[in-house]
């Protein structure tokens, strides 16, 4: 009885398909626009792109990702300067400026407020998803999303893991990072989540190159011809759609 419940459960926050997958696409680069927007939009796919305001992809394109944002996908924040914590080991390029250790949690806030005025200034819209960059949550060991659960429907951070709605935690979403990965794992991860009834996003950079993190333009497309094959199983959708589903499925359960 309780897998029936659950089950039906998990299906209709996917709505009423057997699983959801959200495309996620970082940092605000021309392939995004010149190689991901066309293949999704030639399926009829909607994703997410996590921009970074300060991108000179956005000043020098700000009308094609007006353009994106009316077509039906998300532009999601990935805050202004794309700070990351340069106390890590392996973060020599992380320069003095853009040093998340050297942040306060209230600069990191406002900076990150201040790209979702730029975004809205953008789409128009006042609901979004924000993504970490380099998946750091913290300054000086506090998380400083907390200050911001208010202003995004989720977040997603950098931990791969498929998960049903009742485990998905709003403010670190799992995801697959791709870097050079095929289309048959990419595909078998698809397989996965249909079987668990769960939710997967995948993390992309570069799509055909444009990023030191790449997937081939190849294995990409045959990713989406897999997912566009199946859209009647599978609900793809941009992260703050899925996102507000699992809010509204997780607030309803009584303890
Ligand atoms: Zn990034």
């Amino acid at each position: 009885m309780l897998c029936t419940l659950t089950f039906a459960q998990d299906t209709k926050v996917w709505n009423n398909k057997q699983c959801a997958v959200v495309l996620t696409y970082d940092d605000a680069i021309d392939i995004n626009l010149d190689n991901v927007i066309p293949a999704l939009d030639s399926l009829k796919l909607k994703a997410t792109f996590y921009l970074i305001g300060s991108s000179p992809v956005i000043n020098k394109r700000l009308s094609e990702w007006r353009k994106v944002a009316l077509n039906g996908h998300e532009l999601g924040n990935h805050s202004l300067f794309h700070p990351c914590d340069g106390s890590l080991p392996g973060r020599s390029f992380v320069g003095p400026e853009n040093d998340l250790s050297k942040y306060t949690i209230t600069r990191a806030v406002n900076e990150i407020r201040l790209n979702n005025t730029l975004l809205n200034a953008i789409d128009g819209k006042t609901i979004r998803t924000f993504a970490y960059p380099c998946g750091d949550l913290k300054i000086g060991g506090v998380n400083f999303y907390t200050a911001l659960q208010k202003d995004f429907a989720g977040a997603r951070g950098v931990s791969s893991g498929l998960q049903n709605a009742a485990q998905v935690d709003l403010d670190n979403i799992n995801c697959y990072s791709i870097n050079g990965q095929s289309a048959e794992y990419m595909i078998a991860l698809v397989k996965k989540a249909q079987q668990s009834h769960t939710l997967l996003v995948f993390l992309f950079h570069g799509v055909g190159g444009g990023h030191s993190l790449n997937v081939g333009l190849s294995e990409h497309s045959k990713l989406i011809h897999y997912l566009k094959e199946h859209e009647k199983e599978i609900w793809i959708a941009p992260m703050v759609d899925v996102a507000q589903n699992i809010k509204t499925v997780q607030s309803s359960v009584t303890h």
